[in-house]
């Protein structure tokens, strides 16, 4: 679950950690006249749960009161990268008299240790650091899973943090409290991560003035105080706003992840593949062979866009909505497709699908080239529906070539459709 920047802050706060004054949250730009003073420089901050607010114009500085409802009124509503801003933080803006720095530990997902990252080149994307300056990164891996940071590794990173940072050799020690500091919140709280970006150095030592912390769901049950402190009730499950798609598919019934951002701009060169597989697990499955086939014998063109999950024993109106969804969505160029029928019924599949692609025709709606495979229940009465369809009615259905039976394995049919969908194209 991850924390907004208000609650981190709170967190970071009460474990001794400077932040800046706030004057408060608001939602509503005309509420912030009586809280800023007419000339007090506050920075704007939307309330969103995702980095990079700054270059989105998610944050901003104001000089004064005027300025401030004024900015206000242009941020609240504004969209970033699919997030609405609702909420503005209002603090009073921090001075910095030297470097920015960066202070963050997670956890390494391959061994478990806890690791603190800390850089002098805060206020910047650190993943960009890591690409651009390695040398300005300094990574401690913690075996020990100590609740406390080791004496000997929290003065090792704040000699790395100090010498780089302008200002920072006069503030050493405040530096080595604040590294210790982000390590036993991150434990104290359970995170996956806890993080400072920037830490600013000011007249009166380091200030945190953006705050990100991630808790690991995990251990919610024992973070009651926690929550207490945040005056939430309960767990929030906000790990990200939903895209048009996956709303549509809550409200009809069946699980849906868009794997590209909403405002993912189309590569013409390549081939975008919607997928409506049987379950959950083959769904994840037929991501990875999607992109692992399109890398592997078309050049790397190929560009897998969602998961889904019918769950057991779909209507012939849901199966018809998982198909009229892709095909409404206009980055998909070819949708695969798997019916493996245990609870599912492939008669069910197939009129589902059928029946979709004749209203879609006869409606002079988009369709995009069609191809799977139907194994397992009800096959017999599904192969006999659906070589009547394509005897009454071919051309509705031409873009559409299902697989009845094992003969063929997934890989194969995959292959088959990206290859019809490159043909269809023209491409080579
Ligand atoms: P993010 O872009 O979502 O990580 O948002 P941040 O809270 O980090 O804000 C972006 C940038 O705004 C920071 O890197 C700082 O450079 C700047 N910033 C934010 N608050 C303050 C402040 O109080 N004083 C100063 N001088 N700069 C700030
Ligand atoms: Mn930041």
């Amino acid at each position: 679950m991850r924390l907004y920047e208000n609650e981190a802050k709170t967190v970071f706060e009460r474990e001794g950690i400077a932040v800046p004054r706030a004057l408060g949250v608001f939602e509503r730009s005309a509420d912030l006249r009586g809280s800023v003073g007419p000339d007090a420089p506050v920075m704007l901050k939307a309330l969103v749960l995702i980095g990079g607010r700054g270059k989105a114009g998610g944050v901003r500085r104001a000089a004064g009161r005027a300025e401030a409802v004024s900015f206000a009124t242009e941020m609240l509503g504004l969209k970033i990268r699919g997030y609405s801003v609702e909420r503005l933080l209002i603090e009073e803006a921090v001075e910095a008299i030297g470097g920015a720095a960066y202070v963050g530990v997670t956890m390494n997902p391959a061994d478990f240790n806890v690791t603190v990252i800390v850089s002098p080149a805060g206020g910047v994307d650190i993943e960009q650091v890591a690409r651009e300056t390695p040398e300005k990164i300094l990574k401690v891996e913690l075996p020990g899973n100590d609740e406390v940071l080791p004496e000997a590794e929290a003065v090792r990173l704040t000699a790395f943090l100090a010498s780089g940072l302008p200002g920072g050799a006069a503030q050493a020690d405040a530096l080595k409290a604040v590294v210790s500091k982000v390590y036993a919140v991150f434990q104290k709280y359970d995170c996956k991560v806890a993080e400072i970006n920037p830490l600013l150095l000011t007249a009166t030592g380091p200030v945190a003035v953006d705050a990100k912390i991630v808790l690991d769901d995990n251990g919610l049950y024992r973070q009651e105080g926690l929550f207490h402190l945040m005056g939430l009730a309960t767990a929030r499950h906000d790990v990200s706003e939903p895209t048009r798609n996956e709303v549509r598919a809550r409200a009809a019934g069946f699980r849906y992840v868009d794997l590209l951002a909403e405002d993912h701009k189309k590569d013409p060169e390549k081939l975008y593949v919607g997928l409506v597989p049987g379950g959950a697990g083959y769904g994840i499955f037929s991501i990875d062979e999607v992109a692992n086939i399109g890398d592997r014998f078309f050049g790397g063109r190929v560009i897998p866009v969602n998961f889904m999950d019918s769950g057991g024993g779909p209507t012939v109106a849901q199966v018809a909505e998982m198909f009229d969804l892709l095909f409404d969505d206009e980055v998909v160029d070819l949708v695969i497709t798997s019916r493996f029928g245990g609870i599912s019924s492939c008669d069910v599949f197939i009129r589902g699908l059928v029946g979709c692609l004749r209203e879609r025709r006869k409606t002079g709606r988009c369709v995009v080239p069609v191809v799977g495979r139907m194994v397992g229940t009800d096959l017999p009465s599904a192969r006999d529906f659906l070589e009547r369809a394509k005897r009454e009615t071919p051309g509705e259905l031409e873009d559409m070539k299902i697989t009845v039976g094992n003969q063929k394995i997934m890989a194969d049919v995959i292959r088959e459709g990206i290859r019809f969908a490159f043909d269809r194209k023209g491409w080579v």
